[in-house]
């Protein structure tokens, strides 16, 4: 099966960090993905500097990074301040966030989810004047911080509305990596059942080390869509105890064992997760990142046994 991975490290992955990312090494960070194969980020985020200093250089970023044409630049878009913003910009892709709960929606954004979806109806209006794409970001969308674990029927509410407002595409957001397969697998038959013509990502974090099993539910159901972050880096800087993405060399190694294609490079995905916690200056998460060194041969990763 082919599988899109999108990376998100440059947005969830640094937003969480508190020293300082500089502006060259972001677009270094995506530049050498792109070389390792990837075709779409979540490159970076127009909310508040004030809020989330580390991305305060969304623009410089976008303008200062050299991809080719096919490579998707999405930004986060919290609210119709930042999608003026990001309007100015090459990003292709808005991506418009929300939670699907309201004490994450109160932490996060700070108004209701009523209000949230309110919100989004002139950014969706921007978004089609000016010719870019928005996606929705459901945060939440198995489990809450605050509310525990987040009904099924929940997301099926909020994706009926944001079908309502013009999306054709959602990311569920399992935000702080509570979600577990058999979760995955009723939302995703809830959401074809009720919203058919509503494409599905999975955004899957590993606080609690099912990311992985959470994908293969997910591919069971068909989903081919995921997004992972480099090294594992990310969190979620208003919901508490959240821990990183799903590790894109993991997912990576994970997906090409047992036969699919995602079109990336594990080995140069290696390299990088290196370079990057050298930026860093800690180790990664990324279960590969200690397992393998740079240049170890990894069994059953076709491309590595092409290299030899
Ligand atoms: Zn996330």
């Amino acid at each position: 099966m082919q599988i899109e991975i999108t990376e998100v490290s440059p947005r969830d992955g640094l937003q969480n960090e508190k020293q300082p990312v500089s502006t060259a090494q972001k677009i270094a960070l995506i530049e050498g993905l792109v070389a390792a194969g990837v075709k779409r980020f979540e490159a970076t985020s127009f909310v508040s500097p004030r809020a989330v200093p580390q991305m305060a250089d969304a623009e410089q970023v976008l303008a200062g990074v050299n991809v080719p044409d096919d490579v998707i630049l999405q930004a986060l878009v919290p609210n119709l301040r930042g999608a003026e913003r990001a309007a100015q910009t090459r990003a292709q892709e808005w991506v418009c966030f929300m939670s699907a709960t309201e004490g994450h929606s109160q932490a996060n954004s700070n108004c209701s989810t009523d209000t949230a979806l309110e919100r989004l109806k002139p950014v969706m209006a921007l978004s089609q004047q000016t010719g870019k794409r928005a996606v929705a970001a459901l945060a939440a969308s198995f489990g809450c911080p605050f509310e525990g674990v987040t009904p099924t029927d929940r997301v099926v509410q909020m994706a009926r509305a944001l079908r309502d407002i013009g999306f054709t595409e959602m990311k569920l957001g399992d935000t702080i990596g509570t979600a577990i397969p058999s979760q995955i697998t009723e939302v995703v038959r809830a959401l074809r059942k009720d919203v058919p013509d509503m494409a599905l990502v999975l955004h899957l974090h590993d606080t609690r080390g099912l990311s992985l099993a959470n994908v293969m539910a997910g591919m069971a159901e068909g989903v081919t869509r995921y997004e992972s972050s480099l090294g594992g880096i990310g969190g979620c800087p208003f919901a508490p105890g959240a821990t990183g993405n799903v590790a894109t060399e993991d997912l990576v190694h994970f997906l090409h064992a047992e036969g699919h294609e995602t079109g990336l490079d594990l080995n140069h995905l290696i390299a990088q997760g290196r370079w990057l916690s050298d930026v860093l200056g800690r180790d990664l998460p990324a279960k590969l990142f200690a397992a393998s060194p740079i240049g170890a041969t990894i069994p059953n990763d076709p491309a590595t046994r092409a290299v030899g």
